[in-house]
Formats: structure tokens, sequence, C-alpha cells
């Protein structure tokens, strides 16, 4: 298939061949990643700028990382000592990077919407700049759905990762599910595979508006659930989610304690799963909130060293294949 997206903004019209197209490049860049030399001049000449207005440690240099094994140039904007401190807005600055011969900037902002407003801008001035969402407010974090989704294909057939290796699998997300923009870009692309995707958390993190997130080339099921017992029987994997205290206005939740009491991962609750079940989480974690400590670092259920590895490569992906379409 030859790729034809120009901004890379959400998932939620993602199409099979593109999932596909993306975990079979991410896949061979995995290869490169394992070689000796780690390195391909996939990109030489290209300029990569990382704009990071909200704190990031993972996606920041997973993506840095992933630029400089493409021996693309990478550009940091920390905002912190930028202009912006100064009044510059945020157009403006994009337009700087722009001027400096940026070919795709990775945008991540606490505002839904900073990448689509930046990438709405570049197409009017027919810049031919691609934007990469890096994670906007709490609507789409596209690179971390795709890393996971990367991550359970490679653990179900390594050779060759493949959307549909997850159709009818149960995987249950639970957590912080409102303000989670990770739970968001995996319901599209788990929905797209085909698997029934289950969203646990207490009603003040999981409105029932959740279930009409559907789209019509879906073929997975979404359900929801309140309580996290019945959601576990026979769960093929687990995504759990970081409470997003930064994002609650409110007093959400009677206290840490009492969530873990109710919706923590621990090894007990996994004995209601399918033996091998697997367990995410998209980072940083509260440990012994969302998932015991123990269950974290136990390597026979967490995948979460894998995810971040798996990230690199998937971010590879991502960059090639907006940096070589025309
Ligand atoms: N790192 C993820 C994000 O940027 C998840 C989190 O922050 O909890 O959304």
């Amino acid at each position: 298939m030859t790729w034809t997206r120009h901004h890379v903004l959400g998932l939620a019209d993602w199409t099979t061949e593109e999932y596909d197209t993306l975990l079979k490049t991410a896949s061979s860049f995995r290869e490169v990643l394992s070689s000796r030399t780690k390195k391909v001049p996939a990109l030489q000449g290209v300029v990569v700028t990382n704009m990071f207005f909200e704190p990031s440690t993972r996606t920041r240099s997973s993506f840095e990382l992933a630029a400089k094994r493409l021996s693309a140039d990478i550009l940091n904007f920390a905002p912190g000592t930028s202009s912006l401190s100064k009044g510059e807005t945020i157009l403006d600055t994009a337009k700087t990077y722009l001027a400096m011969g940026t070919n795709i900037m990775v945008i991540r902002h606490k505002q839904a919407g900073v990448p689509q407003a930046i990438a709405a801008e570049m197409d009017r001035l027919q810049t031919g700049v691609s934007i990469l969402n890096g994670g906007d407010g709490q609507h789409e974090h596209p690179s971390q759905g795709l890393l996971d989704l990367f991550t359970l294909c490679c653990l179900l057939d390594s050779d060759n990762p493949q959307i549909k290796l997850l159709k009818g699998k149960k995987i249950v997300i639970v957590g912080d599910i409102v303000h989670s923009r990770v739970a968001r870009s995996n319901i599209w692309s788990l929905m797209a595979a085909g698997a029934d995707v289950h969203l646990v958390g207490p009603p003040t993190l999981l409105p029932e508006w959740f279930k009409s997130m559907k789209n019509e080339s879906n073929s997975g099921q979404l359900f929801l659930d309140w309580h996290l017992k019945p959601a576990l029987e026979n769960a093929d994997f687990i995504m759990t989610l970081r409470l997003q205290k930064e994002r609650m206005t409110d007093y959400l939740l009677p206290s840490l304690r009492e969530y873990h009491q109710q919706y923590g991962i621990t090894h007990t609750r996994l004995k209601l799963c399918n033996s091998n079940v697997k367990i995410l989480h998209p980072g940083p974690v509260n440990r012994g909130v969302e998932i015991s400590s123990e269950l974290m670092d136990d390597p026979n259920f967490s995948l979460i060293q894998q995810q971040v590895t798996s990230g690199i490569a998937v971010r590879m992906a991502l960059l090639f294949l907006m940096g070589t379409s025309s």
C-alpha cells in the first residue's frame, strides 16, 4: 500500500490497510534496532521538531531517538525556556520552526485540537509540513495507540504482526477513561481490529456516552462496566490507565486507597482472567494505585517495558511513512 496520510492527528478514521502498513514498517525497523548499527539513512536531510507544550518523558524521548535512528535532524522545543514565555503565539512558534526547514512537527499540548489547528495553518500556507499529534488534551494519543497495538500483535505473532490477530480478543481498559487520550486512541484501533473492548472505571471516570464511540468500519464491540470483576472474566489483555489528577477539576474519587481496592490490578485479580493474560500501562504509573507494584515488575504478566521499546520502532515507522510520502 502507498502511504497517503499527510498528518497523523488521531486514529478514528484509520483503515485496516493503514494499520497493517504501519505494523509491517515498524516490524522492519524493529530489525534495524536489533542490528549492530541500529541506524538507517532513510530520513537524511529531514528536520523533525518536537514541540511539547506539556511534560513528557517517554513520548518526547522516543520520538527523538526514532528520528535519530532514521538519520533525521531533530530540534527540541521546550516552552519554559522559549519565546512563548515572552508572549509569542503557538502558531508563530510553529512558523519559526517552519522557516528553519522543519518537515515534520510532533506536537503535544494540554488542550485538545492544537495539533489540528497547526495542521490546518500549515495546509493553508501550503508548506508541505506534516503534523504528528504527540497527545492533545483528552482527545487522542495516536502514537501510543499504535505502539500498544504493535506490542500486542508482536506478542501474538512476532514475525508477522497484523491487526487481525486481535479479532475476538477480550481487552479490558481500566481506570480514568474520561480524561484519557490513550483510551480513546486505543478504543479506535482495537475496535478496528475486531477486538471486544471492555471499558471499566468508576461512574465519575466512565460516563455512559462512551457507548457511542463507534464508527462504520469498526468490527469490534465496545462494552462499559462499572465493576471490575465481571469485566476481568476471561480477559486476554488488561490496559491500565493513570488517574489523570492534573485534569480532574473536581473530587471524582473518595480516595486513592479506595480506588485501588475497587479497580487496582493485582496478582489475585488476574486469576479471573485467561491464564496467559498480559498487562499494559502507557506510563507514567502511580505504583500501588492503578496496578500493584509487584505486578508492574512481574515480567510474566507486565508488558510495560516492551511497550516502551516498541514505541521507538513504531515512531520510526510513523516518521518514515510521513517523511517519505509525497
Ligand atoms: N503518557 C500518556 C499520555 O501522555 C499517559 C499518561 O500521561 O497517563 O497521555
